[in-house]
């Protein structure tokens, strides 16, 4: 299935207006999770977004990256790192603050979590500013990986954060 192009997954996005606050319309994957159909063809469409042999590590962020990154990284034989908010991992860690659609936010990386040289692709749920993406990557390069692409269930193109990721490809599923 190509990129854009994924009407089985679309079908299980649910719309929550003002969640979690006034006026943010929340895209709510979990009737996605909920469904065998939807999460299979989910998955084998985020795996053919990018060659497998691209890349050494899949790093999904938390929480909802998690889910789609780990899964990915099972499916293709790949280590996953996690990217996780303040205060979660145990061990060293480098941090990044960004702007968020709705506030202001950190998000941590272990400092051994890549081997330097390591090509990684990052993976979350949803494409908003681009501001969480961007932190995440800057991360992964602090800590002397290599992102390679960043993939999403969706995307909400309107708000332009394709172009602020512009220096690795962007890929997502279905677009709004
Ligand atoms: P951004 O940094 O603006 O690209 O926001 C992306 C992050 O915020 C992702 O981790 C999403 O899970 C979450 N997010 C932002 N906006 C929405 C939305 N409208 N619906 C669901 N999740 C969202």
């Amino acid at each position: 299935m190509a990129e854009g192009d994924a009407p089985v997954v679309e079908q299980y996005i649910r719309d929550v207006p003002d969640f979690p606050k006034k006026g943010i319309l929340f895209k709510d994957i979990t009737p996605l999770l909920q469904s065998p159909q939807g999460l299979a063809d989910c998955m084998q469409s985020l795996q053919a977004l990018v060659p497998t042999a691209s890349y050494d590590l899949v790093c999904g962020i938390e929480s909802r990256g998690f889910i789609f990154g780990a899964a990915l990284a099972l499916a293709t034989g790949k280590g996953f790192v996690p990217i996780r908010k303040p205060g979660k991992l145990p061990w060293k860690t480098a941090s990044e603050s960004y702007e968020l659609e709705y506030g202001k936010d950190t998000i941590e990386i272990h400092i051994d979590a890549v081997t330097p040289g390591q090509r990684v692709l990052m993976v979350d749920d949803l494409l908003a500013t681009g501001g969480t993406m961007d932190a995440a990557q800057r991360l992964v390069k602090r800590i002397g990986g290599t992102p390679v692409a960043c993939c999403f269930v969706v995307e909400l193109t309107f708000l332009g954060g394709r172009s602020r990721l512009a220096h690795t490809p962007v890929h997502s599923l279905v677009k709004y």
